[in-house]
């Protein structure tokens, strides 16, 4: 029976081991509890052109605008074609997303999709109800919860295991025919963002430090409204509440986004720099909610978070939000059945770069993207013969010690220097700022806390030279010093 190791218990990595679990022997390791994961938090929903009057086509191509172009056509035609299927494959296992008092599948709206194409499931709560769907039929696997994976081990020029951290907090090593990461973004790289906190960058870290090639990598997309108090995020206020007739103001009332064509609907990397501005020019910003009568009705989430965060919107009328880090378009380059470039070693989901989002993400397509491309993943794997196991890992080279900035340091010159406006001088004091620093080799013991911040160290070096590179902006890659051409969803 093949051997497969799956980091990262999000969307992606459970529904590659869903489809493998009867044909392998499969083992899942993360870093935390199984629902720590971006996929749990997903709020808006999963898009699919299963509507009669949808096509494929007009998904794929609405994808396409939104990504600005920049995307691999046929990742976009795979995304958008095969998501037909896997959604109907979902419902017929029994998941059960949100229908009209008719029977009918209910179909919502989002920005830059040209007809509602999303599913959802309880409303605001799809991502969690889509993930402990598939984790519930898991039936077949070794979970290894609370086990954060160290580095991939490399043999004869092929991936042939990792390296974690027990529950006891030991190094131990693991072996298998197939390694996949899915292991989900780079939110933690900033100091605000929607991301679940064990999202660190690891995944792709690993990969590069195991040689395998990553792509895209300038590619983050920032949301412009995340409910913050004291400084820190409290997860996200959706576009919904603006759809609903909310407008970002000033403490002054002063409405920000008028004098834009779409108001306060303008695409989101347009609405995340005029708040960028504002922040800058030492304004605070808030979602004036005082046009939404039925407020708490119609965002009952929303509403459970602001008043368990204490924030006082009854009275004021206004929820304080700020810019922070999303989703990362770029990722560990793979093929359309997730091979990367090392032999062996997969790569699914967020962690992933397909080419599928291009230069920015069009909404709800990553759940989406979860979906497709594990199954083929799987499809993958199952077609490829094994070699024989070879146990003698290569050894890695070993520096004396990391020599680390602290966390909240990395995070003020990302968000300064690699947020959401670049410029060739910020980019190069980055890597200047960087480069006083070891966090390529693994020392012979550390702590995990100090290997995530080398990991996130270690992508934004590789964003800020990507971001250097394309002196033009394009979508969600925002370069100050040059005029803007496009505009993206
Ligand atoms: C607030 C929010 C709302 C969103 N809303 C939507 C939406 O409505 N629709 C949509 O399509 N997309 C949405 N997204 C994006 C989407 O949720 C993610 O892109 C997607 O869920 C990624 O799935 P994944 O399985 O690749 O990664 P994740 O779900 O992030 O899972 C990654 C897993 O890897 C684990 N891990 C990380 N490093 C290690 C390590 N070193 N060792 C072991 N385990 C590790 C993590 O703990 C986690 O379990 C949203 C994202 C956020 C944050």
């Amino acid at each position: 029976m093949k051997k497969v190791l799956i980091v990262g218990s999000g969307l992606a990595g459970t529904r590659t081991a869903y489809y493998l679990q009867n044909t392998c022997e499969v083992s899942i390791y993360t870093k935390g509890r199984r629902t720590e994961c971006n996929s749990y938090l997903a709020q808006g929903g999963v898009a699919a052109a299963v509507p009669e009057k949808d096509s494929w086509h007009a998904h794929a191509e609405d994808t396409l605008k939104a990504g600005v172009h920049h995307n691999d056509v046929r990742a976009v035609e795979t995304l958008t074609k095969e998501g037909v299927a896997v959604i109907h494959e979902l419902i017929n296992e029994g998941m059960a997303f949100d229908r009209n008092p008719d029977g009918t599948l209910r179909f919502g709206l989002e920005g830059a999709h040209r007809l509602p194409r999303i599913l959802h499931c309880h409303g605001d709560q799809t991502g969690k109800y889509v993930t402990l769907f598939v984790q519930s039929e898991l039936n077949n696997v070794a979970w290894h919860e609370n086990c954060p994976v160290v580095s991939l081990i490399v043999t004869e020029g092929r991936c042939t295991g990792i390296r974690y951290f027990d529950e006891h907090g030991e190094l131990q090593s693991a072996f298998a025919d197939f390694v996949i990461l899915a292991t989900g973004g780079l939110g933690g790289l900033f100091p605000l963002s929607t991301n679940d906190q064990t999202i660190t960058g690891d995944g792709m870290a690993m990969a590069l430090r195991a040689g395998a090639a990553l792509s895209d990598m300038e590619f983050i997309q920032f949301h412009p409204t995340l409910l913050t108090k004291n400084e820190k995020c409290y997860g996200l206020i959706s576009e919904a509440v603006r759809g609903a007739g909310a407008i970002l103001v000033d403490e002054d009332d002063a409405p920000l986004m008028k004098d834009y064509p779409l108001k306060d609907l303008s695409p989101r990397d347009v609405v995340a720099r005029v708040l960028t501005t504002a922040y800058a020019e030492g304004k605070k910003v808030f979602l004036d909610i005082s046009a939404i009568h039925d407020f708490e009705e119609r965002f009952p989430q929303i509403t459970a978070n602001l008043q368990k965060h204490q924030i006082p919107y009854r009275t004021t009328k206004r929820i304080p939000v700020r810019p922070g880090a999303h989703f990362m378009m770029g990722g560990i380059q793979t093929d359309l059945n997730g091979r990367t470039s090392l032999p062996n070693l997969y790569a699914v989901g967020e962690t992933a770069c397909t080419g599928v989002h291009g230069a920015n993400r069009l909404a709800s397509n990553s759940l989406l993207e979860c979906l497709v491309f594990s199954e083929r993943a799987a499809r993958q794997i199952l077609s490829t013969p094994t070699v024989p196991e070879n146990k003698h890992a290569a050894h890695l080279p070993s520096a004396a010690v990391f020599k680390l900035p602290s966390r909240s340091e990395l995070q003020t010159h990302a968000w300064r220097e690699l947020g959401i406006e670049r410029t060739e001088a910020g980019l190069l004091d980055l890597l200047a700022w960087l480069a006083r620093y070891q966090f390529f080799d693994l020392p012979p013991a550390f702590l995990f806390s100090e290997l995530e911040t080398a990991n996130l160290c270690l992508i934004a070096q590789f964003a800020a030279q990507a971001a250097l590179k394309r002196t033009k902006s394009l979508g969600a890659h925002y370069r100050k010093d040059e005029h803007y051409e496009q505009h993206s969803a």
